[in-house]
């Protein structure tokens, strides 16, 4: 019996708040707290329509700590989860230290300033937070997040030693649109057009932006071209498991998705340096995400599969072996389900799950934890059960 404060009223937050709903035994209380109180309203009304659930709303800023800070003390939560942006992680980390409160995120602090994906920040609260006595689960989103619990299973169960690791994310939905992006479009365009870095003996090899190109055949998708790039669970989990020599990130991208955003960075709308526009400063990619399609709406016309997995070569019992653990979501059953497209499915799944397992003592400890540092097994059980099965094959 429990009370979560879910922090942002976006795609994520819709599913995370459906979910909690779904496990009333758990989260007993539902508290949904955002910029915007009409979205939180708009999601409080739909959970309730769906599953007679009550959820609390409030307005809140979450960089502005004090303001925060008042209301976890009026509401006083178990746990605050944020489904709100990476820029305001630290914030609502201070919160937390300040009211003694559990905290969890989908994806790692970034400066507004600066496009880097780093742990650095989030990591160096760690003895504060277990000074404190409480705990903070970070990237428990599906990548980061399951694909970290996917390795851990992996490492447990199937491999005994990781040399390589090939984390794969297709989305082979079709929303019909000429160009969209899936999730916010800012961090999504910040993450895609970043340098490329991977891991290889011992070290970051950085490389141009999309610049390494494979095809890879998925399961009931079929082949696709993936390209390399930097996505942030790769610093956890080669600090995690040093027996790892290469770990690389990949994800499909259509021709249709690459030349618009070809045309979108020659032009100079990508950057995140302030233009002067008639007088008033803007950022180009903030006015970009202004124009394209909410991610949230693409929910009622996207078709097709997501499949995000984890392949791993390596050693067991002396000989080698090459495994792949993934997961197979569908778009139009998640809309039929909770109102939201496969991305956002795939991570409020996780996030939900994330919280459960702290909640229920499962993954408890004081400090900063990435999600591989905890039994993969309670996790992976909940998440077949709320909707994300996943299958492991010998490749
Ligand atoms: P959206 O842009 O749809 O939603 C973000 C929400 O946060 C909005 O409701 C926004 O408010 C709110 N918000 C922004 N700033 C503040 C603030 N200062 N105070 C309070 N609320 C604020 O994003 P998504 O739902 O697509 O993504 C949510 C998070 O999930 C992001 O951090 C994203 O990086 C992460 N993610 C992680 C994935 C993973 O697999 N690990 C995959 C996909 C996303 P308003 O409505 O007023 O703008």
């Amino acid at each position: 019996m429990s009370h979560v404060l879910i922090i942002g009223a976006g795609g994520v937050s819709n599913v995370v708040v459906h979910k909690c709903a779904q496990a009333k035994d758990t989260f007993s209380k539902i508290t949904l707290a955002s910029r915007t109180l009409a979205k939180c309203e708009a999601i409080a009304a739909a959970v309730k329509a769906k599953y007679g659930v009550e959820v609390a709303t409030s307005a809140v800023d979450a960089d502005n700590v004090a303001e925060l800070t008042a209301l976890i003390e009026r509401i006083k939560p178990d746990l605050v989860l944020n489904v709100a942006l990476p820029y305001q992680d630290l914030h609502i980390m201070d919160a937390c230290l300040a009211t003694g409160v559990d905290y969890l995120d989908t994806a790692n602090y970034e400066p507004p300033e600066e496009a880097k994906f780093e742990y650095k920040w989030q990591w160096a609260y760690h003895d504060r937070f277990k000074a404190r006595g409480i705990m903070a689960l970070l990237g428990s989103g599906f990548d980061p997040g399951v694909t970290n619990v996917f390795t851990a299973y992996i490492k447990k169960h199937l491999l005994d030693e990781i040399h390589e690791l090939d984390i794969i994310d297709a989305n082979a939905g079709d929303h019909g649109l000429p160009f969209a992006t899936n999730f916010n479009p800012e961090i999504n365009i910040r993450e895609v057009t970043a340098e490329a870095k991977h891991w290889e003996n011992g070290a970051w090899q950085i490389t141009p932006p999309l610049a390494h190109k494979r095809v890879f055949d998925f399961p009931q998708i079929g082949e696709k071209n993936i390209y390399m790039m930097y996505h942030e669970e790769l610093e956890s989990l080669v600090k995690h498991y040093p027996e790892i020599k290469t770990a690389r990130f990949w994800m499909t991208f259509s021709d249709n998705y690459l030349n618009h955003l070809k045309v979108l960075e020659n032009v100079g709308m990508t950057s995140i340096e302030p233009v002067l526009f008639e007088g008033k400063e803007i950022i180009p990619i903030q006015f970009l995400k202004a124009v394209l399609p909410d991610p949230a709406s693409l929910g009622p016309r996207t078709k097709g599969k997501t499949c995000i997995g984890c392949v791993a070569k390596g050693l067991k019992d002396g000989k080698e072996k090459t495994v792949y653990v993934y997961n197979i979501c569908d778009h139009e059953a998640c809309y039929a389900e909770v109102g939201s497209q496969a991305i956002s499915y795939t991570t409020g799944v996780p996030a939900m799950i994330g919280a459960m397992m702290m909640l229920q003592g499962k993954w408890h400890q004081a400090g900063v934890y990435n999600m591989e540092q905890f039994d993969p097994d309670p996790f992976l059980e909940a998440l077949a059960q709320y909707g994300l099965p996943w299958e492991v094959k010998e490749l």
